[in-house]
């Protein structure tokens, strides 16, 4: 509890046990009423306060104000009819408090719970200056720098290992436990934590374009994206407070004016009081705050499994989502190609694969880091200039003074240079030599291990289409795409033929949304085309995080699925919430107005709505099982 919530309870306890002591005295009169009106102030004194400078600020009709009218106007009328009836006022503020004393503690745990994962801060690096280790912050590590990580501390920056080997456990990105290995050479990501050996880590990025930094950017500022429905509920308080207003003031007058004017008792102070009931039963705190809340929960469950929901819209866009199209290499298939066989070669094997590798030295795609790691050796950059990438064709660069094309037949058309088409299933890379075919190279990826299941699960999930779109050849897509179980597949696209693919399904879709999901490799514009942008955030890639409007942490195709039962479960959520708490303010409005309700059932009815509905909303926040 903070300092604030135990002040709250103190005020709480003394209030009730003054209630108690107030009942069983036998005190009257003037004494009697200043006790109470000392209790009303104890209880409900920042509520008038806040009432008071809510009139100021023009802003009147809210929570505090219905509350302060209602108990002001019940300690009025008790006064005014002698009956020594002030408990109900202070039992109004009372119970008024207490669910809001709930409410923020219910608040800050799921806040906390959901800080849990803010947890991947790092608090310092290492670094190491005359054979001594020194703490810095780590906003003051130069890119270039080295830094030591040791076992047990948490990788503060992005980089790349100079030296060590050891065991990285990156569930507070992924929320998977698998460990990770790792050696000189490999790039690491901030967030992780270093198991069992140290390492010495030239930094790739300074600490605020690192990945732990952009997650935390990301989930802290997700809650401030809003969705539908809580517009919904800003829009619904707006008008309903006033009304409600406007319907209580009706109530305490026309009802007794009537009765005058038909010739009966007026009762100004029964209808008076059913007016200030109908003003505490119409508070409409449950939704104002459960919605959110869940929402939030939502997005803190999701991010604790390796899923970043950027914003509540987008987890409400998510369980609409009814198609599916997806990216091949990369998101349904590894990215990582392996050499197969090289064809037709006019030059040496090996120095075919040389040129390959060091033409693509520059380029981040798949297929580049597959012929550079089929090299083996390092590449040596002042051999190569003039790089030039062709989005879904290929390179072009000068390497060693000749002129090198690497990449599919488009390219060698593009170039004029005749190419040799191969019967072999698999990517097919053509390279020639300043115009000169020199023969192609057949690389084959592999499926991820997951991405029958993931299709399967999407499927269960409600999903009624999938589609694949690939720049790879049609032979090698439609194998994917039937291997997968993909319901359409649509082969040799370039990227804004992708682009063209998926405005033509957004247009052609009857209902539901349609998610996009790739790996951020040429494929951004895609990604913010979609309904939704679903990306592989390659554990940090920048294109995908900045692109997409859900990162999943550890590129694993079962989590669209997941994400969709959360977001559905989520949405669920907020849906019961509204139709609960309408339907009990409904009720007992109607209730009230019928003179039926006393206060004190209606402040049980909106605390313990308010209790119940916070409550549900929490549940959105455990995702686990899902
Ligand atoms: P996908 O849709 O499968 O992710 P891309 O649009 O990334 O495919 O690429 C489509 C095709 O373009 C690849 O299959 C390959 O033939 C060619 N290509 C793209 N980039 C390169 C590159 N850097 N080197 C060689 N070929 C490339
Ligand atoms: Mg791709």
């Amino acid at each position: 509890m903070t300092k604030k919530q135990k002040k709250m309870l103190a005020r709480v306890l003394v209030t009730a046990l003054m209630m108690i002591l107030l009942a069983i005295l036998p005190i009257s009169g003037i004494p009697q009423f200043v006790l109470y009106l000392f209790a009303y102030i104890i209880i409900g004194y920042d509520i008038l306060l806040k009432a008071f400078r809510g009139i100021l600020n023009g802003r009147v009709f809210d929570e505090n104000f219905l509350m302060a009218i209602a108990t002001v106007g019940a300690f009025a009328l008790a006064i005014y009819e002698q009956s020594g009836e002030y408990s109900e006022a202070i039992a109004v503020m009372l119970f008024y408090q207490i669910g809001e004393l709930f409410q923020s503690y219910a608040v800050g745990k799921s806040r906390r719970s959901i800080s849990e994962l803010m947890d991947i801060r790092p608090d310092y690096a290492n670094i190491e200056a005359d054979g001594k280790l020194t703490q810095v912050s780590p906003d003051e590590v130069e890119i270039g720098s080295v830094i030591i990580v040791q076992p047990g501390e948490k990788i503060p920056i992005d980089g790349v290992i100079e030296d060590g080997i050891s065991t990285l456990n990156t569930s507070a990105l992924t929320g998977e436990s698998l460990p990770r290995d790792v050696h000189t050479g490999d790039e690491v990501i901030s967030g992780c934590v270093n198991m069992t050996g140290v390492l010495r880590i030239k930094t790739t990025k300074a600490f605020g374009e690192s990945t732990v930094s952009k997650i935390l950017d990301l989930v802290e500022n997700a809650s401030s994206r809003k969705s539908k429905s809580e517009d919904f509920i800003s829009k619904f308080a707006r008008i309903y407070t006033p009304a409600v207003c406007g319907s209580a003031l009706a109530l305490a007058i026309i009802p007794s004016i009537i009765r005058l004017i038909v010739g009966l008792p007026a009762e100004f102070g029964d209808w008076i009081y059913r007016a200030l009931t109908f003003l505490v039963i119409s508070c409409p705190c449950a939704l104002v705050v459960s919605i959110p809340l869940s929402f939030f929960a939502g997005i803190g469950g999701a991010s604790k499994e390796g899923i970043l929901i950027k914003g509540s819209n987008y987890l409400e866009t998510l369980s609409e989502t009814k198609y599916i199209v997806f990216d091949k290499t990369g998101t349904l298939t590894e990215g990582s190609f392996e050499v197969n066989a090289i064809h037709h070669g006019t030059i040496d094997n090996s120095r075919l694969i040389e040129l390959a590798a060091l033409a693509e030295s520059a380029s981040s795609h798949p297929i580049s880091k597959s012929l550079q790691h089929a090299y083996g050796k390092e590449l040596d950059w002042s051999r190569v200039s003039d790089i030039t990438e062709i989005s879904g064709e290929g390179v072009t660069a000068t390497v060693d003074g000749h002129s090198v094309a690497v990449g599919n037949g488009k390219l060698m058309r593009r170039i004029g240079t005749e190419y040799i088409l191969c019967h072999s299933v698999g990517t097919i890379i053509h390279v020639a030599v300043d115009g000169n075919y020199c023969g192609h190279i057949v690389i084959s990826d592999v499926i991820k291990p997951n991405s029958k299941e993931a299709i399967k699960s999407l499927r269960q999930s409600g999903i009624e289409k999938t589609i694949m779109l690939s720049g790879d050849s049609k032979s090698v897509a439609e194998s994917v795409g039937n291997e997968l179980g993909i319901d359409e597949v649509h082969g040799e696209l370039m990227p804004d033929d992708k682009v063209a693919k998926v405005e033509e399904l957004l247009k052609s879709k009857q209902n539901g949304k349609l998610a996009f999901v790739g790996d951020g490799i040429n494929d951004a514009p895609v990604l913010s085309r979609a309904d939704i942008g679903i990306a592989m955030g390659a554990m940090g890639s920048d294109a995908a995080i900045e692109a997409a409007d859900v990162v999943l942490m550890d590129d694993d195709p079962l989590k669209i699925s997941k994400a969709i039962r959360i977001s559905k479960k989520c949405l669920r959520i907020v849906k019961e919430n509204i139709v609960f708490a309408i339907g009990v303010k409904l009720i007992c409005l109607i209730l009230g107005a019928l003179g039926m309700a006393s206060m004190w059932l209606a402040i049980f009815a909106d605390v313990g709505v308010m209790v119940l509905a916070v409550l549900n909303a929490i549940r959105a926040l455990f995702v686990k099982k899902l």
